[in-house]
């Protein structure tokens, strides 16, 4: 097969910048994979992986004492054409197939209806979701809902986390930000004082009022499909990997990710798990950075094995093909609250700005590199690489997206 000459290596016929003289990857994904329906949301070539070549400190040998370590970024935040793109997208992707059904079956909210209902009478009228004041969750939902002519009706909690609560400027918090693109972008708006568990009355008033509500839970990742888009971006990392004649073990070694509502990480593992098995692949190293201390670890580290195991067995893993030692989560750097910048992940933030000009959002990917640097500094990094006795070691950052959040922190960054 002709080679392309790829251009997201530096020193190469093209900066690693200019990358859309690219060829676009093509992959496909496995039986039973490849049957479950999907409808597209993203561009139709993978979202870009690039070096990160200023921001970690690397010696310049290749002394197999010294691995070199190879940073690079996939960047989930150009995935999509629709606003403010995200990991999110990449998950509806799979769940839009229900939505757009004639007889939609996974519309409720799960932890209000112990049995099941009877699956919706015609496709949805209205997306219902929540999330904190500033998520990044409640604006994908709400420009897919506008981009499949949808209505969309989202709560906010301003409860969830501390963003609010440390705001210098609470107001400007609430409104500015993806909350103001939310109201762009058409979504009716119910700010909830508290987590009071409203999503049912207001499932029951559309309802009521002859609308076919769709529930997708926050971070869409306790909806049956939440866990395949993510399983499916695993391929397609492998697949990029492949082009790109990484240096080492050529492949990316470690991912390190952010873990909120934990179906990015669960479906990760769930994807390379796949590759595992059908090609023999050594597994990949996923570490999900925990950015949230509401819930302790144990509690996301059930969840993960259990989106993981979800996605897995729709994929054509076995139950167990997929045991708590893949689900790898760092809880140091979750912080004082859920959407706090402070100290370590806000210099992370800075750096990351500062050395390659690359902009992370305050909530989760600040965290995830804020982890990344400590792990490098604990040489932690260092060491799995001789484990695998690799001279070098490639370590995948995944932006998630979420900068848009960045104007209601303006009291801080
Ligand atoms: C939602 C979100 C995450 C977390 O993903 P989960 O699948 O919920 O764990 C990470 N980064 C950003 C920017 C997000 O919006």
């Amino acid at each position: 097969m002709h080679k392309h000459p790829t251009s997201i290596w530096p020193g190469r016929a093209y900066s690693h910048l200019s990358n859309s003289h690219q060829p676009p990857t093509t992959f496909t994904l496995p039986a039973p994979f490849a049957q479950i329906p999907r409808h597209p949301i993203l561009y139709p070539h993978p979202s870009p992986i690039h070096p990160l070549p200023n921001f970690l400190p690397n010696p310049p040998s290749h002394h197999p004492d010294h691995p070199r370590i190879n940073l690079y970024a996939k960047r989930e935040d150009q995935s999509a054409p629709l606003a403010c793109a995200g990991n999110k997208y990449r998950k509806l992707e799979y769940i839009v197939p229900d939505i757009l059904s004639p007889a939609p079956v996974h519309h409720y909210h799960e932890a209000l209806d112990s049995t099941p209902p009877p699956p919706l009478r015609g496709p949805a009228t209205t997306l219902v979701t929540e999330g904190a004041l500033q998520s990044n969750h409640t604006v994908q939902v709400a420009a897919l809902a506008a981009h499949l002519r949808l209505k969309a009706l989202v709560l906010l909690n301003k409860d969830t986390g501390g963003g609010y609560r440390a705001s210098r400027e609470p107001a400007l918090f609430a409104h500015a930000g993806n909350a103001q693109i939310l109201r762009l972008l058409g979504a009716e708006v119910d700010v909830l004082e508290s987590e009071d568990g409203d999503a049912g009355r207001v499932l029951d008033e559309l309802a009521g009022r002859g609308e076919r509500p769709y529930w997708i839970p926050g971070g869409a990742s306790r909806h049956v499909r939440g866990g395949l888009g993510y399983a499916r971006g695993a391929i397609e990392i492998a697949a990029q990997e492949a082009e790109m004649q990484l240096g080492g073990s050529g492949r990316f070694d470690v991912v390190f990710v952010a873990c909120g509502s934990g179906s990015t990480v669960g479906g990760l593992v769930a994807g390379f798990k796949l590759l595992e098995k059908t090609r023999r692949e050594i597994g990949r190293k996923v570490v999900g950075v925990i950015n949230s201390p509401t819930q302790r670890r144990e509690w996301h580290e059930a969840r993960v094995l259990a989106f993981a195991r979800q996605a897995g067995t729709m994929i054509g893993l076995a139950e167990g093909d997929v045991t708590t030692a893949d689900v790898c989560l760092e809880d140091r750097f979750v912080g004082e609250a859920y959407g706090i910048v402070e100290g370590g992940s806000e210099d992370a933030l800075r750096a990351m700005a500062q050395r390659d000009g690359v902009v992370l959002d305050p909530v989760y990917t600040a965290k995830v590199v804020q982890g990344l640097r400590t792990w490098m500094a604990e040489d932690k990094i260092r060491q799995y690489a001789q484990q695998l006795g690799l001279n070098q070691v490639n370590v995948l950052f995944i932006h998630t997206g979420g900068q848009a959040a960045m104007a209601a922190y303006v009291d801080r960054i």
